[in-house]
């Protein structure tokens, strides 16, 4: 029977541990908001340090039986939980909607592309070889095998409440590993839904485990994980900050670490680019989930002889787009995730005016009709930005276009690469010898090469610099859950 949204909501509101639904250990919750309404609509665990170690427990004690699975079972049981989602994929999509705002379009977009990660991986987990080594000396054999890692912690944001948790779930499990993971305190019910659906697929009792924390639990679970040894590796999609303070804090234990952290990405038109494809691809990559994605472009280099041209295509688009809460079907941009987002939007527009941008389009809060909620922003496009921008600098995580001019190649590369982050960047341009000269030249974990949608299930996506390392999805994301075992034998 298909997951039904009120089963989610109601039946699966505590943690999610040894297989079985608990309520926090203290007996405290806290409520899960409508971002289209502000109204708080669920009460789930607000954990604390005994719930954390009672997932790690469990995730601990279920390891050596997950890895004893050849990895064909594995892959069996992983695909029958793919075949599940893509079941329940509409009830899914509503809860997303629900809980983190995109419009329902989206949403289903979403759940596809989290499910496809999950096949994927249902297929790699039988492709993990390993290596024969040409022995030096007769007499030995040498070969390297891969190993899970052992208890994995997923700790993920709130802009993709599915896709994010299920490419850390689904690689750990194709690998042998088992899991504790925290979802965003903004999102958590379409994990827990996702966990009860592994559940159902026959996914044995400890090997995903999920807890859940507010704001102000959450350094007590994931601190209490960072100090237990038996957690193996951290993986993490969020804020550079947090971040940072990961790979600190799990210094003591020596814990591998994936973290796929903020970018400031830079999109490119040159002169020579098809500037239809470059709005197309610029409206993709940047109004998909409001702005609200790691690899939404944050500064939008436009050649001179073309900048108004550019503009003026890309400013009818974007003043047409339609602002509304999930239950309209018109809407493409929902609300903002919470209050603290908004405020960030609202305080780069304002900088980047006072500092001489020109609105083009935009630039105000929203009240669409028939919605409460206070969080909707106006898709906005300014003119004329410069370096000294706190939009330059600083990720503004929504639908906020700005227009940087520029002369030359090498000033633009220059510019691109003037930033900290480094995890997509996208070009536009017609001229063979160019896109290799630029695509060497960027400094970025992913390149969008006259192309605006650039995550897939079989690409390696993450990031260099301060956006982190690891990636997920590909063969790539396999292996950083497993690690290199050699093996030498002699006598023969
Ligand atoms: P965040 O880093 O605060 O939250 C991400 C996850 O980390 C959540 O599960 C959160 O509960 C957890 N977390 C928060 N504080 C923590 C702490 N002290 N110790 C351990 N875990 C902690 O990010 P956010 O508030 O959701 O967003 C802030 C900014 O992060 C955004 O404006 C954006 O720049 C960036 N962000 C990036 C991505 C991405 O996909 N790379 C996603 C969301 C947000």
């Amino acid at each position: 029977m298909p997951l039904q949204l009120t089963r989610s909501e109601l039946q699966c509101s505590g943690n999610f541990i040894n297989g079985e639904w608990r309520p926090a250990n203290a007996g405290n919750q806290y409520g899960v908001a409508d971002p289209a309404s502000g109204t708080v609509f669920a009460s789930i665990a607000d954990s604390d340090a005994q719930d954390a170690a009672a997932a790690v427990d469990s995730a601990a004690a279920a390891f050596e039986a997950w890895r004893g699975r050849t990895a064909r079972e594995r892959a069996q049981l992983v695909k029958r939980w793919h075949a599940l989602i893509l079941a329940n994929a509409e009830d899914l999509a509503r809860l997303i909607s629900r809980e983190q705002g995109k419009p329902l379009a989206e949403a289903r977009g979403e759940v596809g592309y989290g499910a496809s990660y999950v096949e994927w991986f249902a297929e790699e987990a039988v492709r993990a070889y390993g290596d024969m080594i040409p022995e030096p000396a007769r007499g030995k054999k040498m070969l390297v095998v891969k190993e899970p890692v052992g208890v994995v912690a997923a700790i993920t944001p709130w802009n993709f409440p599915l896709a994010m948790i299920a490419r850390k779930i689904a690689p750990a499990l194709a690998a042998g590993c088992t899991v504790v993971a925290k979802p965003a305190e903004d999102t958590p019910l379409t994990a827990l839904a996702l966990v009860q659906l592994a559940h159902e697929a026959g996914i044995p009792a400890g090997v995903v485990n999920i807890v859940t924390a507010s704001r102000a639990q959450t350094p007590v679970v994931v601190g209490a994980w960072l100090a237990d040894s038996r957690v193996r590796k951290i993986t993490f999609t969020g804020s550079t900050a947090v971040g940072k303070s990961l790979a600190r804090d799990s210094a003591a234990t020596l814990k591998t670490l994936s973290l796929e952290l903020g970018g400031n990405a830079p999109f490119v038109v040159f002169d020579d680019a098809d500037l239809g494809a470059a709005v197309d691809g610029l409206m993709a990559a940047k109004f998909r989930n409001g702005g609200q994605t790691c690899v939404s472009p944050n500064r939008v280099y436009v050649q001179r002889k073309v900048y108004d041209a550019f503009a003026d295509r890309l400013v009818a688009r974007v003043s047409s787009l339609v602002v509304g809460p999930a239950t309209d079907p018109a809407a493409q941009i929902g609300p903002m995730i919470n209050e603290r987002a908004l405020d960030k939007i609202v305080q780069h527009v304002g900088d980047a005016i006072e500092r001489g941008a020109s609105l083009l389009t935009g630039g105000k809060r929203l009240q669409p009709e028939g919605s409460a909620g206070t969080t909707f922003y106006a898709p906005t496009v300014l003119g004329n930005a410069t370096r000294d921008m706190l939009l330059a600098s600083e990720e503004t995580f929504g639908p906020v276009v700005a227009l940087f001019p520029f002369d030359d190649e090498d000033e633009v590369v220059r510019l691109a690469n003037d930033t900290p982050f480094g995890l997509a960047s996208y070009f536009y341009s017609r001229d063979i010898a160019r896109v290799w000269r630029v695509a060497d030249r960027l400094e970025s974990g992913i390149v969008g090469i006259n192309e605006g949608a650039l995550a897939a299930e079989s690409a390696p996506f993450g990031g260099i610099k301060e956006s982190g390392y690891g990636r997920e999805g590909s063969r790539y994301g396999l292996e950083h859950y497993m690690h290199t075992k050699y093996l030498c034998m002699g006598g023969i």
